[in-house]
């Protein structure tokens, strides 16, 4: 079953819409051949500050600051394409190894990180940009994460959304939501 896929990341922590419209894109790479195993998805404010410090001091990986990733507000996974049949997972972290993660996740109507230089990544469009994350922030720290998704289940009921996301409009609709 796909959820094995996701067994890693705390999906309590992830907005639900995301995770339903994921479990399905990673299906539909299974069954095209391609298996991908989630490896983050809810970050904390803090842990993005640290991962955040850690670059600025040339210790780790590209990260943005402190509520400019859409991991903050469980909106994003990143994965790891498991190489081989072999027990465990065996990364490959080759970039053709994500082409498929790429065509599945945007046929599903969410945002590849692919368009951006991160590969492994998969988010809810709509808050990939500082600018667009922002707002977001504000509201995390001044309410809470159950706000946040109280908002974006508003916003993508409304017609606006459905018009500008026509993709993730028809497979939440499909997955029930
Ligand atoms: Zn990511």
């Amino acid at each position: 079953m796909t959820r094995a896929n996701f067994k890693r990341v705390d999906l309590d922590r992830v907005y639900l819409p995301f995770v339903v419209v994921s479990l399905d894109v990673i299906a539909r790479c299974m069954a095209r051949g391609a298996r991908y195993v989630a490896t983050y998805g809810f970050r904390s404010l803090e842990e993005q500050g640290e991962l955040r410090r850690l670059y600025l001091a040339g210790k780790g990986g590209k990260a943005s600051a402190a509520g400019l990733s859409a991991h903050n507000y469980g909106l994003a996974f990143d994965f790891v394409c498991d190489g081989d049949a072999r027990p465990g997972v065996q990364p490959d972290w080759r970039l053709p190894a994500y082409r498929v993660l790429g065509e599945e996740a945007t046929k599903g109507g969410l945002v590849w990180g692919g368009r951006f230089g991160d590969a492994p990544h998969v988010q809810w469009p709509g808050y990939v940009s500082a600018l667009q994350l922002t707002p977001l922030r504000t509201r995390v720290e001044r309410e809470s994460l159950a706000s946040v998704w109280a908002q974006l289940d508003e916003e993508r009921q409304s017609p606006r959304w459905r018009a500008a996301n026509p993709k993730l409009a028809a497979e939440l609709s499909r997955l029930g939501f």
